[in-house]
């Protein structure tokens, strides 16, 4: 998926952060290195709020705070969301042996 600098309209590597012409940082939603992925650690349900924050750098206080009032909110329906995410959002692969879970 090419990536386009947002000033100059340059085309861009994905990797890239700043564009080569101009060099007007590039806006990237996401990240190469912070998959969405549901961590293993830290999580309260299933991860999902986790893996959202995470991927996006969102605060986790809010994703959670705002999950649960859409869920309150839509009766329901952002239950049925958070069951496909959880579904859809792969877990975090298991770490090597030895190192996963620490004081255990
Ligand atoms: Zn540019």
């Amino acid at each position: 998926m090419a990536v386009y600098c947002t000033r100059c309209g340059n085309a861009l590597p994905p990797s890239a952060r700043f564009c080569s012409n101009c060099g007007a940082a590039v806006p990237v939603a996401h990240i190469a290195g912070k998959p969405l992925m549901r961590p293993r650690q830290g999580r309260q349900i299933a991860g999902v709020c986790l893996a959202l924050s995470r991927a996006y750098g969102w605060d986790i206080a809010a994703v959670r705070i705002l999950a649960v009032v859409a869920l309150l909110l839509s009766s329901g329906l952002v239950g049925v969301a958070y069951l496909a995410a959880w579904i859809g959002i792969p877990e975090e692969p298991t770490p090597a042996p030895g190192v996963y879970p620490p004081g255990v």
